[in-house]
């Protein structure tokens, strides 16, 4: 492993007996977002994460208020769609997850499908399950720097055990 990888994501690692190789878990980020919780799929997207190989380290239920998703999306503030997207983060419920599996950030990503639900691979969580480009079921980190402050922006060390 090389010394750029961020301990906090990297922090098991698994031997294969049979195999005789080592894999490396990596850990990411994802949001079942408010509308995925308002239309009743939570559990259908967690089958799918599940089915896809992930293990989930830590997940909870909570309502965020708009300061609080602005902090999350402050990479967007300078996005046109910036005030919508943070109400709607801040709409109702949602589902906050740490996830871990060799790759998992690129392949939350690719399970993920693209940001607008028109243009994503059929067999996506966005394909089955997003309604719009702005209400598209779930977030996913897109990459380490990212993921290392999304998991710490929604959880405490003693929740990810
Ligand atoms: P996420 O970060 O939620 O995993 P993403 O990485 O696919 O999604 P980003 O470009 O980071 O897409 O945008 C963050 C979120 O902002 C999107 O998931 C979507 O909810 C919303 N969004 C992105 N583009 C638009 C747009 N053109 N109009 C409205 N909302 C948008
Ligand atoms: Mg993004």
């Amino acid at each position: 492993m090389s010394s750029a990888c961020n301990p906090g994501l990297y922090n098991e690692i698994g031997y294969i007996p049979n195999q005789e190789q080592f894999i490396v878990l990596q850990r990411t980020f994802s949001i079942i977002k408010p509308d995925a919780v308002r239309n009743g799929h939570t559990g259908a997207i967690l089958a799918e994460i599940e089915n896809a190989g992930f293990r989930i380290v830590s997940i909870k239920k909570q309502s965020i208020s708009v300061k609080q998703a602005e902090g999350f999306y402050a990479v967007h503030t300078a996005r046109p769609f910036f005030n919508d997207l943070c109400a709607f983060m801040a709409s109702g419920p949602l589902f906050p997850m740490v996830l871990e599996k060799e790759n998992a950030i690129a392949d939350l990503r690719k399970l993920m499908g693209a940001t607008n639900p028109a243009n994503a691979e059929e067999g996506t969580i966005r394909k089955k399950f997003a309604g719009s480009i702005q209400e598209n079921a779930i977030h996913g980190s897109d990459g380490e720097e990212t993921a290392a402050f999304e998991i710490g922006y929604w959880f405490a060390g003693y929740e990810l055990v």
